[in-house]
């Protein structure tokens, strides 16, 4: 019998053993191995500790951090991420940081019997999770902070699937844009043959606990475990109310295809990091911009700062402009002939980056603080800004739009109070301080934004955060895709008890692309799904808005601790990785709208290797 949805569609009750919420690149890695892909050891790991370890006990469902206890006496490894997530990119590639080359002492093993029901239901339009989202005016042909290989998922790598595009093999050591990882993703779950459990446009909301279970009210969903993949970039962090104004002003177009803007038309873009480096990347050439940034480059330096300029000419190019722009603001102006007249190659050569002609239209502000605005004329086409400098000044400057850039978070909003405050009790009793966890005015709220600090303290003990729910993905503190896999196979191990018993790489594994049965009655159900993306649920506002925040650091993404320093290690040569890190603002949050969902529950069990039907195939990002 069928129960009634949220929104009044007709959905028919669905009962699986996992639901992933979420549909990003570590609940597509999770997918794949619920599917009944087992990570084996392959051997040939150069580590001669970890190769005996793993030679003892090569199933890696049943890897354990204590694998990686002597990570930390080598320069090698990480001390950043999680030890799990350590383990699992240096197994999966061993040479990453080193040299060329696809080695990898992982193989995946196929064993179909072994699958687990799930259900991956995400609201990005494709799977990909925030790499699908709207960009809104950044520009998708801006490059990845990662180069293509750190962003590789199970079993069709982005190489892979270029050659399968283009015909032609993708050259190494590329940063591909934003849009080729779009697409990749997107074709990802049809790839490996996993669609059959990816739902995307779906906003999951009120997932409550029941007596054994869980449920999710807005989709009537019931699952035994409950897997939160649903990242700390959701939302774009607000200006606070002082500047909300600049908000309403008439959208000046910042694409870089648009037409030509006036140089008086100028745009303020606030944010230190890369999210505000990415608006001013997409900006029209001709484009005046007017930058407010912080500026602390000892106690709290740009994260633009790690960006070495050969690997990131673009951003070192933008970080060398706020500093030129801090030096003028406390420079006098004899000093800064002089200055000027010395001037080296590089900054010679940074003068007209990326076509700008950046002496006219490009003024940084370090430090300066915005104590008025006025809406200039009735139709909202500019604003007057008055700006206090750290020495006291007063200046004004007139702008036709904001770009705030200055972080992005994740919301817990879909879970029901009493759920979210379950998570949240458990959250502290890890962490100890609740107001860390939190922004400070809006902690124990359970709308309140969250970031990767949230769970932190509780994923380095156990990433099954309260019983039956797990988290994966950045949620967990590590936001690099590279580090999503260790989490996974964590938490797949948990989920596939079966699978962990299997000692041995099995010799009759049958390639993954083979697919699983689907049955009827649970198919039309997802189906219905597929039909009702939507219910009446309010969501925090924006939704999908762009300028995101990131940045790096050397050695690791460091979102979890946006007040740490970053590193001071030297900056690394063109061929390393270079993980991120968000924008080194201090946020303001605003508090979000709430959620609602329906009552109605209802159960239908289904044997775990039921599956749901298959994904029209067809997401094209554009
Ligand atoms: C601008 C930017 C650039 C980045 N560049 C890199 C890079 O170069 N290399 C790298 O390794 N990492 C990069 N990252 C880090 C990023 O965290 C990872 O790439 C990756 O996307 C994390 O994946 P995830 O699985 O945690 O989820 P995400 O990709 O964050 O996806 C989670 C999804 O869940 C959805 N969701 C939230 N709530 C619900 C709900 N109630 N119902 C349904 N769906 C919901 C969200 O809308 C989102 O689409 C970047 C991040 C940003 C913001």
């Amino acid at each position: 019998m069928n129960s009634s949805s949220p929104n009044g569609g007709n959905m028919g009750p669905i009962n699986v053993d996992t639901v992933i919420v979420g549909n990003g690149p570590s609940a597509l890695i999770l997918s794949y191995i619920l599917h009944g892909h087992v990570p084996f050891y392959a051997g040939n790991h150069d580590d001669r500790i970890l190769d005996s370890k793993l030679a003892a006990c090569p199933n890696l469902l049943n890897a354990k951090p204590e694998y990686a206890a002597h990570f930390p006496s080598s320069m090698r490894y990480s001390t950043q991420a999680l030890p799990i997530n350590v383990l699992l990119d240096t197994l999966i590639r061993p040479d990453a940081d080193t040299s060329l080359g696809t080695r990898t002492c992982v193989r995946w093993a196929y064993r179909p019997e072994l699958a687990v029901s799930h259900l991956v239901v995400g609201d990005a339009s494709c799977p990909g999770g925030q790499w699908e989202e709207d960009p809104g005016t950044l520009d998708m042909n801006i490059g990845t902070l990662s180069y293509a290989e750190m962003l590789s998922l199970p079993d069709y790598s982005i190489e892979d699937h270029h050659l399968q595009v283009y015909g032609e093999k993708m050259p190494e050591l590329i940063r591909p844009t934003r849009r080729e990882v779009a697409e990749y993703f997107a074709a990802y779950p049809a790839a490996v043959a996993i669609d059959d459990a990816v739902l995307s446009s779906i906003h999951v909301s009120d997932i409550r606990r029941t007596s054994e279970s869980f449920y999710i009210g807005s989709h009537g969903i019931s699952c035994k475990n409950l897997v939160l993949a649903t990242g700390i970039f959701t939302n774009k962090i607000l200006p606070p109310p002082r500047l909300q104004p600049l908000t309403m002003l008439n959208k000046t177009p910042v694409a870089s295809d648009a037409p030509n803007p006036s140089p008086e038309e100028a745009l303020l873009v606030i944010g230190s990091g890369f999210g505000a480096a990415d608006v001013i990347l997409s900006a029209p050439p001709t484009q005046k911009i007017i930058h407010m940034f912080k500026w602390n480059p000892e106690a709290r330096p740009s994260p633009l700062k790690a960006c070495h300029h050969q690997a990131y000419p673009e951003y070192a190019g933008i970080y060398r402009h706020m500093k030129l722009a801090s030096i003028s603001s406390r420079t006098s102006i004899n000093a800064q002939t002089r200055r000027n007249s010395t001037m080296s190659n590089r900054r010679k050569s940074i003068a007209m980056l990326g076509g700008r002609d950046w002496k006219t239209t490009y003024e940084g502000i370090p430090n300066g603080e915005i104590i008025n605005v006025d809406v200039d004329g009735e139709d909202n086409r500019a604003a007057i800004v008055t700006i206090k400098l750290p020495s006291e000044a007063v200046i004004e400057r007139r702008v036709l739009g904001l770009q705030y850039a200055v972080g992005r978070r994740g919301t817990l909003d879909y879970l029901s109070k009493p759920l979210f405050d379950e998570l949240f009790a458990k959250a502290i009793s890890h962490h100890g301080n609740e107001k860390q966890l939190f922004s400070h005015d809006s902690a124990a709220n359970y709308q309140a934004p969250i970031s990767g600090d949230t769970f932190r303290a509780g994923a380095e003990k156990s990433l099954e955060i309260a019983p039956n729910t797990f988290i994966i993905g950045s949620l967990t503190g590590d936001s690099l895709i590279r580090y999503s896999y260790g989490g996974c196979v964590s938490v797949a191990g948990k989920l596939m008890k079966s699978a962990t018993q299997i000692l041995e790489t099995p010799e009759d594994s049958v390639p993954s692309s083979v697919s699983q049965s689907e049955p009827q009655s649970l198919s039309s159900s997802v189906s219905d799904i597929r039909r009702h993306p939507h219910p009446e649920t309010p969501r925090l506002e924006p939704v999908k808005t762009s300028g995101p925040a990131h940045g790096f650091v050397p050695e690791a993404w460091q979102s979890r601790d946006e007040q740490s320093p970053i590193q001071t290690k030297a900056p690394p040569p063109p061929t390393s990785q270079h993980p991120p890190t968000e924008d080194g603002e201090s946020p303001v949050i605003v508090p979000s709208a709430g959620n609602a969902g329906a009552d109605t529950e209802s159960s239908h069990n289904v044997p775990t290797s039921w599956w749901p039907q298959r994904q029209a195939p067809g997401c094209v990002v554009s």
